[in-house]
């Protein structure tokens, strides 16, 4: 296979001195086409070198995708995020790397390094996967793994998705998680908007300083700046959500969201959410998806790439400040897996 990707693979390491001290791990770019939380972690690893910011453990940033970053797509041969599961791991040790797909390539790679670094570890390890979204939307949260995961991703202060886990497996945070590390993806806006490249680098200031990494003082221009930041992109959103349903596509299926949905647009049972050519063979997405319940939806697919089309959940923590159209009562949780 050729691989000409000139990007690295560790973004960087920084550390003191002293052996000891907790770890916060990054990961960037494992969709290809989210290439935010790569600009963000550069750019907070240029600020730490440039203000020489005093360190009490370890920072480790690294690249997932990098093929396809380099072509701007979710992925090239399969969704480098569904890979992480024991079983696939194990299947993929036992393989020969000649055969890899790109993305278990990348993820061979990958998983030298962060088993490297869990490895070397001899304090609390936090870890955080940038990811953004195809649709518009304020940042949101999905944890896997222990509790601690939660409390790392509510340092925050956006809303949390619970209940993933089960309706997509093979997470890298679901592998961090089930080593027992604290394993939080943040979803910091749409794929493209310099907003979300701002969450991210909020978000990995606020993880440094969680985690004991940084001092908040010795954070450049200030550690408030970082939460004020994420707090007024989530204003007024619950904090926790229950996800209880995927619309998941049928490989080759030709589907197209309706267009304008953002994360945490609140649907109606029955609401048209997208057209789709499932069932039709003469092509032409002739077929109407309506929403199953009412609830919240989430992470609609405007990207062309992978089978979750989009996912249905409802507030479970506090209620947003406004709700225009309500938020359905719990008649999601009912559905299955389409
Ligand atoms: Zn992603």
């Amino acid at each position: 296979m050729m691989r000409t990707e000139a990007l690295e693979r560790v973004l960087g390491t920084v550390s003191t001195g002293e052996r000891g001290g907790p770890l916060v791990l990054v990961t960037v770019g494992i969709h290809g086409n989210e290439p935010a939380g790569l600009h963000a972690m550069r750019r907070v690893l240029r600020d730490l070198g440039r203000h020489d910011v005093a360190l009490r453990g370890r920072l480790a940033a690294f690249v997932g995708n990098r093929a396809g970053l380099a072509r701007n797509v979710r992925y090239v041969d399969e969704d480098m995020n569904r890979l992480w599961t024991h079983g696939r791991i194990a299947e993929m040790r036992r393989a020969d790397p000649v055969r890899d797909s790109v993305e278990r390539g990348e993820q061979r790679e990958l998983i030298d390094l962060l088993e490297a670094e869990l490895g070397a570890a001899d304090g609390g390890v936090t870890h955080l996967d940038l990811h953004s979204t195809s649709g518009d939307g304020p940042p949101f949260t999905i944890v896997s793994g222990p509790a601690a995961s939660r409390v790392a991703a509510e340092r925050f202060g956006v809303p949390t998705l619970l209940g993933l886990d089960p309706l997509i497996a093979g997470t890298l945070i679901e592998y961090v998680g089930s080593l027992g590390h604290p394993a939080v993806v943040l979803e910091g806006g749409q794929n493209e908007a310099p907003a979300t490249i701002d969450h991210h680098e909020s978000a990995v200031w606020v993880t440094l300083c969680g985690s004991g990494v940084v001092a908040e003082n010795a954070v450049p221009g200030g550690l408030a700046r970082h939460r004020d930041r994420l707090a007024a992109a989530a204003g007024g959103l619950p904090g926790t959500i229950e996800v209880s349903y995927v619309h998941r596509l049928a490989p080759g299926e030709d589907f197209a969201m309706l267009p304008g949905f953002r994360n945490f647009h609140a649907v109606a049972r029955g609401d048209l959410l997208a057209h789709s050519d499932l069932g039709n063979p003469g092509g032409g997405r002739t077929r109407e998806v309506r929403a199953p319940a009412s609830g919240i939806l989430l992470m609609p697919r405007y990207q062309g790439q992978g089978l979750d089309g989009f996912f249905l959940g409802r507030a479970a923590g506090p209620a947003p400040a406004a709700s225009p159209s309500g938020i359905g009562p719990a008649d999601a949780t009912a559905t299955t897996l389409g």
